[in-house]
């Protein structure tokens, strides 16, 4: 410890002061005491003089009255020179009235006590009055020896006071001051940031502790406490440091002048500087907008500054802009903190980062978000369980439900009875293996209308690996599928056809032959002859397959013949004349349900009027014993005409409706039916411009639509 070092300033004043101050009332102690004993040895001087002068009375009277009546000068004088010879008495006289008298001694001064007293003898009995003696005692000796007495007592006094004082002076310093100096010389020479030996006082230890004890404890106390205290300050600025440098954000302090104080080294990253001392002192304004820069937000980041500095309180902007070093402009999200100490602002910090990534995606979330609610398609997100946390208007669309009716819902609940039951199943299962599934869904909207979708699911994955969502976007292909299924009804049709032609061609010749052969035969024989009515069956035979082939070749050669712009109710109402008696003995009731406006169409006449026979009959062929209704309506649809012919029969089963417009299909005996009557049609009718559809619900109804284009 470095005690020398330190002096107590003026080498122990304390101690002296006290001493000075002891000595002050010590003296005024003595001065107090030495009055009143001067006063008291003055009363005695004055009293003992009393007494003297009262004993001449008693004693010196007589004897010198009895020598002044016998005029003995020499007595006198003896007598009076007797009297001054005591102490302090210096006049001593004898005054008559009719002569000189005597006296004795030096004259009478100024302070001084005076006594006369009358001189009388008796003479024969007779009191005579001689004259006066008259004493005086000075005082001067009185003060000379109270002086004197004076002078002793404050020369032992003093004498007495030096020497005391020079003790406690020495014992003092010895067992006070010296600790004193020690004390403040370690006060002085603390360190907080170094942990030192403790304060220890160079004297004997006491058993009980004295107030230096006291001290010396509170200073090695606070040592430890300061030392503590530093290190925890320590331990803090090393971790604010860290931070400090360590942090993506880049942090700079300004003073109260708007000058900078302090720049971590993001911040000199983002400004492109390399070393700190390049900013310090720079105002905000040149700090984040160099010269070379114009028109930046400099200015405003300086005044957010300043108003965080005014107001006390913190301020932030997102949308300010930072001059880059390659002359670019940074978008920043900017925070401003006040320093403020003991209740004042001393300056501010201002934190601020780089935040055009942020905005790149916050720009592409948006995107994404608009093309996704604006998609076409159905956009269906679900959470890891599979309830669903949103569906895009394309979604609603397609369903028909609405989002606030869906969300927290499985989506099973689209599930449609056509669907395969292990289909979703299977889903799961794919998407677990963490596989996107891909195919298509048949599901039914609100309205209970069947839909097919093109799906494909995903799951999307957290940071961890885990699934947080499930994804499914579709496309409706459901009247991608039901074009499609026409496409192929109509290709396969038209394959068959082609077929059928030719078969109908490569057949046509050689029947002819047989035929002409069969009919030559069968002239040769008499007609009741078995060989005759043999003959005669094969040319009928022929004739049905002449038919058959004939049809076959309508089949695909609609367009032939010559188109006439014709009525179109006027040509079913012929058909339905020339058919009453068939309906007749059917027990069949016609209902006719015409549109109101007449109708053209534009037509090989013969081949429409086959197609309206065709399907007339076979409404009527299925109806049983009890008969039926059949209901011919016509309906215009735009450009379009739809004729309808429905009937009360047995209808068509679910499994042959896809197959009735196929050549040779038919469900009636062999005999009866040839299965090319819808065949036949479909080619007339498509060849026309126009379609055939047909709807039907086994063991109740059967309604086929021909569309024909209006003329
Ligand atoms: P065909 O009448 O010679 O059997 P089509 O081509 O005219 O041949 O008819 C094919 C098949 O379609 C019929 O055998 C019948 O099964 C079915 N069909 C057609 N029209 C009807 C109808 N109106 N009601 C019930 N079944 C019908
Ligand atoms: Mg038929």
């Amino acid at each position: 410890m470095k005690t020398s070092s330190f002096r107590f300033p003026g080498g122990g004043r304390t101690g002296r002061k006290l001493i000075w101050r002891v000595f002050l009332f010590s003296s005024l102690i003595t001065l107090l005491l030495t009055a009143l004993q001067l006063y008291l040895d003055f009363r005695a001087d004055v009293a003992g003089i009393n007494s003297f002068l009262e004993s001449i009375q008693r004693t010196d009277l007589r004897p010198i009255a009895q020598s002044v009546w016998i005029l003995d000068d020499v007595q006198v004088n003896l007598q009076l020179e007797g009297l001054i010879h005591r102490q302090d008495i210096v006049y001593a006289a004898v005054e008559v009235e009719d002569g000189p008298g005597w006296h004795r001694g030096s004259p009478i001064p100024r302070r001084a006590i005076t006594a006369t007293f009358p001189l009388h003898y008796e003479h024969h009995g007779k009191d005579e009055l001689l004259g006066r003696l008259r004493v005086a005692a000075s005082l001067e000796g009185v003060y000379g020896r109270l002086l004197r007495r004076v002078k002793v007592i404050l020369l032992a006094n003093g004498i007495k006071t030096f020497l005391v004082i020079g003790f406690a002076l020495l014992i003092f310093q010895y067992m006070v001051t010296r600790h004193l100096v020690h004390m403040a010389a370690f006060v002085q020479d603390l360190e907080v940031h170094r942990q030192q030996p403790p304060l220890r006082l160079d004297r004997p230890s006491s058993r009980a502790p004295d107030e230096l004890d006291l001290v010396v404890n509170g200073i090695n106390h606070m040592r430890q406490r300061g030392y503590q205290t530093f290190c925890a300050l320590r331990e803090r600025e090393q971790r604010l440091r860290l931070f400090f440098d360590s942090t993506e954000e880049a942090i700079f302090g300004v003073g109260l002048d708007g000058r900078c104080t302090f720049a971590n080294q993001a911040c000199l990253r983002l400004l492109g500087h390399a070393d700190q001392r390049e900013v310090l002192e720079k105002d905000i304004v040149s700090l984040v907008q160099p010269p070379s820069c114009p028109g930046g937000s400099g200015r405003r980041i300086r005044s957010l500054v300043f108003a965080a500095m005014r107001g006390e309180r913190s301020v932030s902007s997102d949308e300010e802009k930072l001059c880059r070093g390659d002359g670019g402009w940074l978008p920043i999200a900017l925070r401003v903190y006040p320093v403020l100490e003991c209740g004042r602002c001393r300056g501010a910090v201002v934190f601020f980062a780089d935040i055009s990534e942020q905005q790149r995606l916050q720009h592409e979330k948006h995107l994404l978000a608009r093309v996704v609610h604006q998609s076409p398609l159905s956009v269906v997100i679900s959470d890891a369980r599979g309830k669903i946390t949103y569906v895009n208007p394309g979604f609603e669309k397609i369903t028909g439900y609405g989002a606030d009716e869906v969300v927290g819902r499985r989506p099973f609940f689209l599930h449609n009875d056509l669907l395969d039951p292990h289909q979703y199943r299977r889903i799961r299962a794919t998407l677990r293996r963490g596989e996107q599934w891909r195919g298509r869904l048949t599901n039914t909207t609100r309205s209970g209308a069947v839909f097919n979708l093109d799906t494909v699911i995903s799951a999307v994955r957290g940071t961890d690996g885990r699934v947080t969502n499930l994804v499914a976007v579709s496309r409706d292909i459901t009247r991608e599928m039901e074009l499609q299924d026409q496409l192929h009804h109509a290709q396969k049709l038209e394959a068959i056809g082609k077929l059928s032609a030719s078969i109908a061609h490569e057949f046509g010749n050689p029947l002819l032959g047989v035929r002409f052969a069969v009919r030559d035969i069968k002239t040769r024989f008499t007609r009741d002859s078995e060989e005759y009515r043999m003959m005669d069956l094969a040319e009928r035979e022929c004739d049905r397959m002449k038919k058959m082939i004939r049809d076959l070749q309508h089949f695909n050669r609609p367009t032939t013949g010559v188109r006439a712009r014709f009525p179109l109710h006027d040509i079913l109402d012929d058909i339905l004349l020339f058919h009453r008696r068939f309906l007749v003995s059917r027990r069949i009731r016609l209902l006719k349900r015409y549109t109101g406006e007449p109708v053209y169409i534009l037509a090989v006449e013969d081949q429409i009027r086959q197609v309206f026979v065709n399907l007339l009959l076979n409404a009527g062929e299925a109806m049983g014993r009890e008969g039926g209704t059949i209901t011919v309506s016509t309906e215009v649809r735009g450009k379009m005409v739809a004729v309808s012919i429905g009937d009360t029969g047995v209808g068509i089963r679910a499994e042959h409706l896809d197959h009735v417009f196929e050549p040779f299909f038919t469900t009636k005996l062999e005999v009866e039916g040839t299965g090319l009557g819808l065949p036949v049609s479909y080619g007339i009718v498509t060849g026309h411009g126009g379609d055939i559809t047909v709807r039907s619900i086994p063991g109740r109804e059967t309604v086929f639509t021909v569309t024909l284009p209006l003329a």
